[in-house]
Formats: structure tokens, sequence, C-alpha cells
């Protein structure tokens, strides 16, 4: 299996929910290693631009409001598989549907306030990575 890269965002409900550290645990845990990670807090349009594939959908202005409510986390994370199984360990959009033991099913309130994001495939992986980090922001090779 391939060595991948996701990007997640710890998203402002789980800085809110004062989860960085447990969620941020859980993803440790699973095997996956942090090469880049800042705290910022997006604006309603790069919210915006970053979930643009998801403009016109009925969801999209709740989305952007939400996203760029308060301070949210971005990390890239690295580990074999990484894209499928970073989706595993958050599971579902909504929580409802999320397998037990699951970050989302453990700790989201709703479809929209789902704790995580995790990128759907390596492709998309690099231009949200891209769209928080700076090449010489990612430490891709810590020992
Ligand atoms: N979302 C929502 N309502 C929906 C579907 C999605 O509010 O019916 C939000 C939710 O925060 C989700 C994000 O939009 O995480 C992106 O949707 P996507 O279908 O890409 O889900 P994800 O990849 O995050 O599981
Ligand atoms: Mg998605």
């Amino acid at each position: 299996m391939a060595v991948e890269r996701t990007l997640t965002i710890l998203k402002p409900d789980c800085v809110r929910k004062n989860l960085i550290g447990e969620v941020t645990r859980r993803i440790q845990e699973a095997g996956f290693k942090v090469v880049a990670m800042k705290m910022t807090r997006l604006t309603k349009d790069t919210a915006g631009g970053f979930y643009a594939v998801h403009k016109g959908k009925p969801f999209y202005d709740e989305l952007t409001d939400f996203m760029s409510s308060g301070p949210c986390v971005p990390m890239i994370l690295e580990k074999e598989n990484a894209i499928s199984d970073f989706r595993k360990l958050i599971g579902a959009t909504n929580p409802a549907d999320a397998d037990e033991g699951t970050v989302r099913k453990d700790f989201a309130d709703s479809v929209g306030e789902n704790i995580v994001h995790g990128s759907d495939s390596v492709e998309n992986g690099k231009i949200e990575a891209a769209y928080f980090f700076a090449e010489s922001e990612v430490v891709a090779n810590l020992a």
C-alpha cells in the first residue's frame, strides 16, 4: 500500500468543545503522522473557496457560516492508505449513520457540525493541503 497524505480540519465545533487534544490523540493512536499543523480562522469567503465543490447545494450557506464561526485546526497527515483509513476513523458525514467508536459518532452533534474534515481522494488532499499550507510549513520527515 502506498504512503498517502490527507488534509484534515478540526472544525470550529471541535475547538469550541475543547476536543483538539482528544481528536488529535485518536488520529496519532491510529498511526497517522502529523506533518503540518496550525490554528487559523476561515472567513465566509475562504470557507466558501475550500468547499467550492458544494457551491449551490442547500447546505452551502450554513456550512460556510459554521466553518467561519471560530478557529479551526488544519493538519496534513501521512500514513499508508491515509485517505481511506482516515475516512474510516472519522465515520460517516452524518453522525447518526457513523459506526460506533468513530470520531463523528462519539463527538458530532449533527450532519453539519461534525467535528472533522477528511479529504476524499489523494488528488483533492493535495489541493486542500495547499489551501492551508505553504511547502515551507510541511515538516515531511519527522524522525
Ligand atoms: N454537510 C451538511 N449537510 C449535508 C451534507 C454535508 O451540512 O447534507 C456539511 C458537513 O459539515 C460535511 C460538509 O458539508 O462535512 C462537506 O460535505 P461532504 O459530503 O463532502 O461530507 P464529508 O466529506 O465531510 O464527510
Ligand atoms: Mg467531502
